[in-house]
């Protein structure tokens, strides 16, 4: 533990923070607030703040929404942009009003799966890579889908306002304890990735929601609109979140290396891989919650399309970098950054821990680009497909019984509802793409 509540009471008042933002992620993966005065910060560590979760987004319903919020003393942090009055946040635990912990929350989920690793003599670490795309707003300050950069993938940063940002980003984040590994210009024109070390799951799911929270006030500061949205221009790269997962035993060493093998994996990796294999096409409607997602998880553009795995190759779910010793690792490739980390990483992280207890065994690599490949030959092969849009997605998930075990009853359920909800309002809308396509057609 880095702080206790003394010393956190203390540096409060040595910093003269006066506001400090009480945190919480709620299903649909959206960073909530509650923002309280320095006064009440001893009350707020007594875990006495109370708020109504029926006002949340799939929470709870109006009877039952007396809800508790439980700092956790590590995620304190200075915002280094505060203004005139200095702030911080703490992220939160959310529980019910009988001290129990709150199914619906996010947070108390991943701690579930990681509890259960640990009882294994597992830790459970990630390394994200979080893409995104720099937009220019226009004189009112909405957001446009402009980038006036031409940039590609680790071009030179350009001397333009999203190399500026991104330079501003890292400093950001640095002072807010992160260690940036890398940087760098992505693919498509205004398109970035900043790179921060793997950490434990719960760490590293605090560390994308305060990442996407920086780079968002960041951007607007430069100007420009930052978004995660999977895939927001047509004909260029949409943006991913790969998750690098590794566990490791206990005391600190890499359980998925093992120097005798021909691949260097250890039977632990092996199997892994093989859960997230099997739950892959289940898993798909919580790392690619959006109607949008499947809009990037197309053929062509690095991103998924087939459920195989490649050592070096770009085109398939997982690939398995070369580099191995500590940093042996699982890169999977179809988590987009519209997914709500603390369940990415929960439902990931369980169907691997899946593939250890029931020792499943992957199927063989592939070596071929997979986009080139002709039907006749993957389904030869016994390649699947991950699914196609959030409809498929959905059904996959709702097939799967292990998906109930690895979230819970309560945020299984609203899963559901939320994605039906949204599948329902897109059926129904007529795009531009009909209009163009049927109007003089018909
Ligand atoms: N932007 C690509 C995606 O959608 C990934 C590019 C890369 O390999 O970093 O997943
Ligand atoms: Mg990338
Ligand atoms: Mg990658």
């Amino acid at each position: 533990k880095k702080y206790t509540k003394e010393q956190l009471i203390e540096l409060v008042q040595k910093e003269s923070v006066e506001f400090i933002h009480l945190q919480f992620t709620d299903i649909m993966g959206v960073m909530k607030n509650i923002s309280i005065t320095c006064e009440q910060l001893e009350k707020a560590l007594d875990n006495e703040i109370m708020f109504d979760g029926s006002s949340i987004d799939g929470f709870v319903r109006i009877d039952e929404s007396d809800m508790y919020l439980r700092p956790d003393l590590d995620t304190f942090r200075i915002f280094p942009w505060s203004g005139e009055y200095k702030e911080a946040r703490l992220i939160c635990d959310v529980y019910n009003s009988d001290g129990t912990p709150f199914k619906g929350c996010p947070r108390n989920a991943l701690k579930r799966t990681v509890n259960e690793a640990k009882e294994m003599g597992y830790t459970m670490n990630v390394g994200p890579e979080c893409e995104f795309f720099l937009f220019h707003t226009d004189e009112k300050g909405e957001p446009s889908l402009n980038t006036h950069d031409n940039a590609g993938y680790f071009d030179l940063a350009p001397a333009d306002l999203g190399g500026n940002a991104r330079k501003d980003m890292i400093i950001t984040l640095k002072k807010m304890g992160f260690n940036i590994e890398a940087s760098h210009h992505e693919n498509a024109p205004g398109q970035h990735e900043i790179d921060f070390e793997y950490a434990d799951a719960v760490t590293t799911a605090d560390n994308i929601m305060t990442f996407k929270m920086v780079v968002r006030i960041v951007a607007q500061r430069h100007g420009l609109h930052a978004t995660f949205m999977p895939k927001p221009k047509n004909n260029m790269a949409g943006s991913g979140m790969h998750l690098n997962i590794s566990l490791a035993h206990l005391d600190g060493k890499n359980a998925f290396y093992d120097e005798n093998d021909k691949m260097q994996f250890t039977d632990v990796a092996y199997s892994f891989l093989g859960g997230l294999l099997t739950h892959a096409k289940a898993f798909t409607a919580i790392t690619n919650p959006t109607i949008n997602s499947y809009k990037r998880l197309v053929a062509g553009y690095e991103a998924p399309v087939m459920i195989a795995w490649a050592e070096g190759n770009r085109s398939p779910l997982i690939r398995i970098p070369s580099k191995k010793g500590a940093s042996t690792r699982i890169e999977l490739r179809s988590p987009d950054p519209s997914a709500n980390p603390y369940l990415a990483l929960a439902v990931t992280l369980k169907s691997g821990i899946d593939g250890i207890k029931n020792n499943i065994r992957p199927t063989n690599g592939v070596k071929n680009n997979l986009y080139d490949m002709e039907e006749q030959d993957l389904r030869d092969q016994g390649i699947d497909r991950l699914p196609t849009n959030l409809k498929e997605a959905l059904i996959e998930f709702s097939k799967d019984e292990f998906m109930k075990k690895a979230l819970g009853n309560h945020l299984y359920e609203r899963t559901i509802d939320a994605a039906l909800y949204e599948w329902n309002k897109y059926s129904k809308f007529v795009t531009e793409w009909e209009i163009d396509r049927y109007l003089m057609k018909f």
